[in-house]
């Protein structure tokens, strides 16, 4: 099941994935097969397909996710270390799960592009 229902199950708290920090506008959880020491996963609690679905209406959602991610990675304490964001959109950005989705990377030094 690769569709947006499962990060709408975890929003909604019907799985058992352990939620880091949740509030009215996101949701962040680690990510079921992280790819570094520290792999978060924050999404918005409305419903965004991909970052083509970014308007003038729903820009503060994108903002907020954004900024709410750098708080996250202060609490992890990685800020100093550094980490990484990544937003894939579509096949060729490899987005697997048509729910938009931002990618906290850290804890290890990660490798370049
Ligand atoms: P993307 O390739 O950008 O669409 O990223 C999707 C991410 O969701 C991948 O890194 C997956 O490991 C992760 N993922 C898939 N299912 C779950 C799940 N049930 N709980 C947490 N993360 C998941």
């Amino acid at each position: 099941m690769m569709n947006k229902k499962i990060f709408q199950n975890i929003i909604n708290k019907k799985t058992h994935s352990k939620i880091i920090f949740q509030d009215e506008k996101i949701t962040a959880f680690h990510d079921i097969s992280p790819k570094a020491r520290i792999h978060i996963l924050i999404v918005p609690n409305i419903f965004i397909k991909n970052l083509n679905h970014i308007n003038k209406k729903n820009l503060n959602v994108l903002t907020y996710m954004l900024h709410m991610s750098i708080k996250i990675a202060k609490k992890e304490k990685i800020h100093k270390s550094g980490y990484r964001i990544i937003i894939n959109c579509n096949k060729n950005g490899g987005q697997k799960i048509p729910y938009l989705h931002l990618h906290l990377l850290g804890g290890e030094k990660l490798k370049n592009f």
